[in-house]
């Protein structure tokens, strides 16, 4: 495995002042911009990825390294794929050690709204650090407990977590018993090489996420099920 831990935080205020919806010349802003400034001197985003290889397949489990995986759309995903990357980007722990002001649930918002800039350039970093060092084209990623819960039920974090091996010591990411991870804002996945797009979104039917990428494609759907 390999941790990725120089990550520029890359937080640009007016751009974030725009996404949490303050204007600029405002006493908010002025708070918030001291938020930002705040995260920049701490902010330490990460990540960890590995190089596995896909050792067998059932009908819907797959081994990769010596760990078996159950989900009938991870399987079909995974067809004709041999090499494959869990990962875990993270925004970072250091936030979690800042303490904002006792029950400002507006800072307590914007915090996670920084949490959330500093996971996007975690996960930016990586992307682009596979696909330089791999040499890989296009790519598709899938996550435990995204999408509906039998997509790839979130327990199977424990799994991931031990196919990457020491996520905590690395990078500070804890998994909890109920398979949530802390800091908050932390994904964790296997990215794998296709050639046809897929994202997860296309088969969930949660219709207010507020972070779907793509919309419900009930042929996907339907085409895995019966895979
Ligand atoms: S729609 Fe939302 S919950 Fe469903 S897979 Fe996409 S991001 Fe995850």
């Amino acid at each position: 495995m390999e941790a990725l831990r120089q990550i520029a935080p890359a937080l640009d205020a007016v751009a974030l002042l725009a996404r949490v919806h303050v204007a600029p010349d405002s006493e908010d802003a002025d708070a918030f911009t001291a938020l930002v400034d705040q995260a920049r001197e701490v902010a330490r985003p990460k990540a960890l990825y590995a190089e596995a290889f896909v050792e067998g397949r059932g009908d819907d489990t797959i081994r990769i390294d010596g760990i078996t995986f159950t989900s009938r759309m991870l399987r079909h995903k995974l067809a004709g794929v041999e090499r494959v990357f869990p990962y875990v980007a993270t925004c970072g722990h250091e936030l979690d050690g800042v303490a904002l002001p006792a029950g400002d649930v507006l800072a307590q918002f914007w915090w996670d709204a920084i949490k959330a800039e500093l996971l996007a350039a975690a996960r930016a970093h990586l992307l682009a650090h596979l696909t330089d060092r791999f040499r890989l084209g296009q790519t598709a990623r899938m996550s435990p407990g995204s999408g509906d819960a039998d997509v790839w039920s979130i327990e199977q974090q424990r799994l991931l977590f031990a196919l990457l091996g020491g996520v905590t010591p690395s990078i500070g990411v804890i998994l909890t018993e109920s398979c949530l991870m802390i800091p908050n804002k932390t994904v964790s996945g296997l990215l794998f090489p296709t050639e046809h797009d897929f994202r997860t979104c296309q088969v969930c039917h949660r219709e207010s996420c507020p972070n779907r990428t793509a919309p419900f494609d009930a042929a996907v759907w339907q085409s895995l099920r019966e895979s």
